[in-house]
Order: structure tokens, then sequence, then C-alpha cells
């Protein structure tokens, strides 16, 4: 086994500490409340006397903060796996509040309309993003020593080379630790550079993927599978896209299609149904003939997005960065919220082994390097070759994020 799978092994274990934690840290601030930041917050809880998360969002609704939450959301093993170690029992309660459960048995695959294999090996959970969202922050509101607030972080505060604090608007919160997970748009690589430390080195691979997602009404078991994909264009030559059917809460179907450079999957109410209705097989397809509820979503996809903070020279103590603020992959694949519970998963270990605290995390930017990688590699193959590579590649890259061992939990 290389290092860095003996490091994604550790990192994987979705087990209980070796080690009971103990609460070194007085404050702890998470700046950010989405999927990254609550996961990250729960394993904080462990470690620090007080976690504030803070958001710039009003958490209530649909959000400006997270834009793709209109768009569809799977979780695969390992995310499930990791929110099911720090709050057991989530994924029962998340099926009994609407999630819809993923099996082999409930999954079915088509290329060109043609049945390929069924199932999947790292499919779990599938259901709206808002409703994920939602459940994860209710467990977590129910840890007694965190609190969500509302407010805009506006920069870090620092002694020396230490973070000590962030500031939102005009008010300065102290923390003993802190931990960016705003999301693609972190500010955190600005406000070190004009701290004298380093900006993260950011790499960029184009992707281009186009997503247009509308949900429609579902009679209870109208549809025995509960989850279909379908791939067109593959055998015939031409554009590719694909579209993904999911049930989700609320007896609800979301009808995902997607696709590369030239495939446009149409924005309007008008081209979702025709294009389902042509385009894809009975059941699924016919999904379309349900009553549409709201509009079409549609969501562009430029690149994939990482900040290297493992290769900062300059870098202050008592700082961590998650979740897509660190690495943001090509959805089609799904990582997303699996990656950013890999990484509190190596926040966990990194606290737990009693740190210098006065010096850089080093050993955990190390450790999500690890869990970054694996995720890049899969997200980033099809898509360095450019849009046309991208395009032809389609039907693999549906299978491959079928299959991928990163998300699996595993790694070679
Ligand atoms: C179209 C699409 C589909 C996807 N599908 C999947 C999927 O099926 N499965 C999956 O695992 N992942 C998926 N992802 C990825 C997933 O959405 C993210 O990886 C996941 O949400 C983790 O993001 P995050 O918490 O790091 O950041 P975000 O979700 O972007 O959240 C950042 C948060 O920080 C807050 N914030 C930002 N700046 C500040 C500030 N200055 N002060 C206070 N708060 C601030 C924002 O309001 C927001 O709440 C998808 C992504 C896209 C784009």
């Amino acid at each position: 086994m290389t290092k860095a799978a003996s490091m994604f092994a550790t990192i994987g274990v979705a087990g209980p500490p070796a080690v009971p934690p103990v609460r070194r840290l007085g404050t702890a601030v998470v700046i950010g409340a989405s999927m990254a930041g609550l996961l990250t917050a729960r394993v904080l809880a462990d470690h620090a006397e007080t976690v504030l998360v803070v958001d710039r969002d009003d958490l209530s609704g649909p959000r400006k903060g997270v834009p793709q939450s209109g768009q569809a959301h799977v979780l695969l093993a390992a995310g499930a796996e990791h929110l099911e170690r720090w709050f057991p029992g989530f994924v029962e309660r998340a099926v009994a509040a609407g999630a819809c459960r993923v099996t082999t048995a409930r999954v079915q695959i088509w290329d060109d309309r043609v049945p390929r294999a069924n199932g999947s090996e790292v499919l779990r959970l599938a259901m709206t993003r808002p409703f994920l969202e939602e459940l994860v922050r209710r467990e977590l509101q129910a840890v007694p020593n965190v609190k969500i607030s509302n407010g805009r972080v506006s920069g870090l505060t620092f002694e020396g080379a230490v973070v000590s604090g962030v500031q939102i608007e005009d008010v300065c919160e102290p923390a003993d630790f802190v931990v960016d997970a705003s999301g693609r748009s972190s500010k955190v690589g600005d406000w070190l550079e004009a701290a004298g430390f380093s900006k993260p080195p950011m790499v960029r691979v184009a992707s281009g993927v186009n997503y247009s997602t509308a949900l429609f009404r579902r009679e209870p078991g109208e549809v025995p599978i509960g989850l279909g994909m379908a791939v067109t264009g593959t055998t015939r030559g031409g554009a590719s896209g694909g579209a993904i059917f999911m049930t989700v809460e609320g007896d609800r179907w979301m009808v995902v299609q997607g696709g590369y450079g030239a495939f446009r999957p149409g924005a309007t109410n008008q081209d979702m149904v025709e294009r389902c209705l042509k385009e894809y097989p009975a059941p699924f397809g016919r999904v379309a003939e349900n009553e549409m509820l709201g509009d079409v979503v549609t969501y562009r996809f430029p690149d994939n997005r990482r900040r290297d903070y493992w290769a900062c020279e300059r870098l202050p103590a008592r700082l961590a960065v998650v979740g897509d603020a660190a690495a943001s992959f090509n959805p089609i694949y799904g990582q997303g919220i699996s990656s950013a519970a890999l990484q509190a998963a190596a926040l966990s270990i990194y606290l737990s082994a009693d740190p210098d605290l006065d010096v850089p995390a080093r050993e955990f930017f190390r450790m999500q390097k690890v869990v970054v990688d694996a995720a890049w590699a899969i997200a980033t193959s099809g898509d360095a070759a450019g849009d046309a590579g991208a395009a032809s590649s389609l039907a693999d890259r549906v299978r491959g994020w079928l299959v991928g061992r990163v998300v699996a939990n595993r790694h070679a």
C-alpha cells in the first residue's frame, strides 16, 4: 500500500475515534453552514467548548449562498457512512423523512434506450439538496455546544502568525480555531495574502457541464425502481447527454438532464417534457407526463477548482479550510459532500492527535490533499481532454460515477 493509500484508509474509517476526544479548544468558529460547515462543526464539537457556525444567508428557505441547491444531490457511500458516524441513525431518519434509499435493485441504467447493468456500488441516498441540508442542520442543532448564527464574515484576525478570530461585519469574534467552509468563492486566500501569508495556488480544469432540472408529482408506488439513469447519443454518434430520474421526498420525481459543451439540456418547461418523452425510456421518460411542480432550474458548472493549502509556504496557525473552499469537483460524480465528510474526518484525526496548535495545521492539509487528489483524479480525467473529449466520454463518466472507488470510500 502506498503512503497516500494508507492515509486514505485511516481517514475513511467511519467508526468512533480510537481515543475519546478532549475539549482542548475554547471557541471554534466555522465560516459557512452548508454541508462542509455542518459536518466540520460536528467534529469540532468534540474538541471545543463552544462551536460557532456563521452563515451570511438566512438558512430557513432557498438561499443565494448555495446556488446549486435546486439541482439533484445524491449521497455516496462515504458521505452516508460518515453522516452515520457523526449522527448515529441518520440514514434511517433520512429515509423515514422521505429520502430515497438507493439499492442495487432500485437502480436502472440505459444506453440509448438499451438497458445496461443495474445497480450501484456507491450510491446510498437520493433527495433534494435543501432537504438533506436541513436534516443535517437539525441534527447539529441538537448538539448542545454548537450554535449556528447569521452574519457575513469579512475577514480573519491575527495575533502574529496565529489566527485569533473572525471579523463578522463590525464585530470581532475571537476564536481558538477557525475553519473556512465558505464554498468555491472563498475569500480566505485573499485575506491571507493581505495579511502577509501565502495565498494558496489555485488549479482550475474547465468542465462546462450544463444541468437542467425539474420536479414532478409522483404517485406512491408508481415506478418500483427508485433511480434511473439514461445516456443518449452514445451509440448513434453526435452530442451526447444524459438524464437522471430520482425519487425524492414529498412524493416527487426530480429529473435532471445534463450534458457537456454543445449539448444543451434545454431551459424551458416544454423542452424538459418533450425531451423526456422523446429521448428516455418508459417508465422514466413518462414521468414528465405527471404534473410539473415549479419551473425548470438550470445550472452551468464552469470548472473544477482546487486551492492547494498544503503547498503554501507561509500559513498561519489555527486555521483549516474544508469542502468546496478547498476543492470543488465536476458534480456529475456526486463527490462533493463525501469529500467534505472525509475532510471533516481528517480534521478529527488531526485534532485528536493533540497537535501543537501554535504551528500551521500542515498535518491536516496533508491528509486533505490525499482526499482531494483522489476525487480530483476522477472528476478531471475527462474534463482535461476539453469539451469534445468531455462530451464523447459522457457514458464512461456516468458509469464511472457509479463505480468510483474513492466515493465508495476505498483507495487503490
Ligand atoms: C449542480 C451541482 C450538483 C451537485 N451534486 C452533488 C451530489 O449529487 N452529491 C454531492 O455530494 N455533491 C454534489 N455537489 C457538490 C456539493 O453541492 C458541494 O460539494 C457541497 O455542498 C459542499 O459544499 P460546501 O459546504 O463546501 O460549500 P457551499 O455549499 O457552497 O456552501 C458555502 C456556505 O458558506 C456560506 N458563506 C459563503 N461566504 C460566507 C461568508 N463570507 N460569511 C458567512 N458565510 C459565508 C454560504 O452562504 C454557504 O452557506 C453538486 C454541486 C453542484 C454545483
